[in-house]
């Protein structure tokens, strides 16, 4: 994936996690939109929109940290040993900060 491209993925993954925050922020018909998806969960909606809601801003902030990386010219490398982060796995999350071993391991310490 050239860097272009990676940089046009994430502003429009950014421009949508900045939409659904919007809508389950604020915009009722919206957040009935989004909870019709998997009604029936035991949460409330209000519940759900919340969840929602800090998914996307911790998904929101990752994407703006792999923008900055492209603006240093250190996107696609792992930020944890230096290694080029696979092609494949920036194809599946143009945001992914590391290689799947060190992901792994800051996972395993939390
Ligand atoms: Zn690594």
């Amino acid at each position: 994936m050239d860097l272009a491209t990676a940089r046009q993925r994430l502003e429009e993954m950014l421009a949508e996690l900045d939409r659904s925050i919007g809508v389950l922020r604020g915009d009722p018909a919206g957040a009935r939109e989004f909870s019709a998806a998997d009604a029936g969960a035991g949460l409330t909606d209000a519940d759900r929109a919340r969840a929602m809601i800090t998914a996307a801003t911790v998904q929101r902030a990752a994407v703006l940290e792999a923008i900055a990386r492209l603006d240093e010219g250190v996107y696609g490398r792992c930020a944890d040993c230096g290694e080029a982060v696979p092609e494949g796995r920036l194809e599946a999350r143009p945001e992914a900060a590391r290689c799947v071993p060190c992901q792994g391991r800051r996972e395993r310490r939390r």
